[in-house]
């Protein structure tokens, strides 16, 4: 492993790709979508127990590369209790965290994927549990695969 790509994998995601958080099928999922990242091989579930707007549970199965599971675990404990347009917010703000390297302070755990941004095709790996969760939010009835968003 090179000394950038270690870099890259700072203590947040080394722990929670050992101790993924609210991994497992959720039983009482209302909403479910599949993400596919081909160029890496990962693969994730989302369930959501939405109740109204709101996502009341989260949970997630897959497999792929540390940055995917991480990430995907991440996500899990950041939408929990949140509504759609919180989850589209704190998507936006990982998505910037993740293209460009810029991380407030304020969301450290996030923060944590700065360095993907520079390896792009590790981008895709970072955010397909988000855009797995997006489409379970929307009820998009499609499987979500990275290679249909431009990110
Ligand atoms: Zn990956």
């Amino acid at each position: 492993m090179s000394g950038d790509l270690s870099e890259l994998y700072q203590q947040v995601i080394l722990d929670h790709n050992k101790r993924p958080r609210n991994r497992g099928k959720l039983p009482t999922a209302n909403r479910v979508a599949h993400g596919d990242n081909p160029t890496c091989g990962d693969q994730c579930d989302v369930y959501l127990r939405l109740e109204g707007d709101r996502i009341a549970e989260i949970g997630f199965d897959g497999s792929g590369c540390a940055i995917s599971q991480a990430s995907t675990s991440l996500m899990t404990t950041q939408l929990k209790g949140k509504t759609a347009a919180e989850a589209e917010a704190l998507f936006q703000q990982f998505h910037h965290i993740v293209t460009t390297g810029e991380a407030p302070e304020e969301i450290s755990d996030l923060a944590a994927f700065a360095g993907v941004h520079a390896f792009p095709a590790r981008i895709k790996c970072a955010t397909l549990g988000w855009h797995a969760a997006l489409s379970a939010l929307h009820g998009d009835p499609a499987p979500t695969t990275t290679e249909s968003h431009t990110d």
